[in-house]
Order: structure tokens, then sequence, then C-alpha cells
């Protein structure tokens, strides 16, 4: 068995909470969305480049199998509605990343149209500044919320029932 041949006589010892959260930051898969410029530095981080899949984040084309979304452009007052529909759409546990300067404050944008940053509706977990950011600024902006789900407390805890999640601000 391959596991008997890696492991021998060892044993490892672990939570359960960091088994989820492991598998969590390990496999986030964000919904294929978006909004303006930014999306297209994000389409640049997902090819073959930059390679996202090596970190395990996926675009998946449906909020139902995905856990993350990349909030990459102006978001409309227009707009806004939808980008909600579809998050609420997302099973739990999600995360929210916006990327670049118009998600995260409306950017060069201070108009009566546009939102002042998607804050003001979703709950955002990292903020990618930059206008736009390039795809290692997406990149960065992925492994610190690898670390933040790594840092989740209560997390087996939650998936059956039993209490909140703890997530750090
Ligand atoms: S931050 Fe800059 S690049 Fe990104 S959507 Fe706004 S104007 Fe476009």
């Amino acid at each position: 068995m391959g596991v008997e041949q890696t492991l021998g006589n060892n044993v490892i010892t672990t939570t359960l909470d960091k088994v989820v959260n492991w598998s969590r930051a390990k496999s986030l898969w964000p919904m294929t969305f978006g909004l303006a410029c930014c999306a297209i530095e994000m389409m640049a981080a997902g090819a073959a480049r930059f390679d996202l899949d090596r970190m395990g984040v996926l675009f998946r084309a449906s909020p139902r199998q995905a856990d993350l979304i990349i909030i990459a452009g102006t978001v409309t007052k227009k707009m806004l509605p939808v980008i909600k529909v579809v998050y609420e759409q997302m099973p739990e546990p999600k995360y929210v990343v916006a990327m670049g300067a118009c998600a995260c404050s409306g950017g060069v944008f201070d108009t009566y149209s546009v939102v002042q940053g998607i804050d003001e509706e979703l709950p955002v977990d990292v903020y990618v500044p930059g206008c736009p950011p390039r795809p290692e600024g997406l990149l960065y902006g992925l492994q610190k919320l690898q670390e933040k789900i790594m840092r989740e407390k209560n997390s087996f805890g939650a998936a059956i029932g039993v209490g909140d999640r703890v997530i750090e601000a």
C-alpha cells in the first residue's frame, strides 16, 4: 500500500479543523465571473503562464459549484443585484476577493452609478489593490486567502452543525 510505504511506522497527528481548513484552502473554486478590465488580468492569472490550477484554484461555471467570487472590475449599481444573486447561490462556506481599485473602493469612478467598494454589500475577505492588479497580485491575494482559511477555528464543528466557524477579521 502506498500510504504504508510513505509513512512506514510513523504516525501523523493533527486536528479535524486543520484537515478541513487545508482541504478548503487548497481547493478554492472561483465563480467564472468578471465585470470589467480587471477581469482580463484574472483570466490571464488562470491561463497557462500563471496557471492558477497549480494552487488548486479552478474556475467553475456555476455558483452552486463555487466557493469563491472574485469581484474583478467596476461594480455598477445596475449590476449589483446580479452580483448579489450569484453570491447568494453559492453554498457555504464562501469567500470574496475584491480585485482592483474599482471593486475595493470605486476606483476613479466617483459617480452616482458606481458602488464605492463591494464591501458595502458583500463580506470581503481579501483586497487586491491596483488598477489593474497584475496576475501576480491576484496570486498573492489568493495565497493570503488560503492563509486566512488555514487560521479558521471550529471548521469541522460548523460542518456538522455544532457552533459556527470563527473567522479572523
Ligand atoms: S481597477 Fe482599473 S483596471 Fe480594474 S476595473 Fe477598475 S478601471 Fe479597470
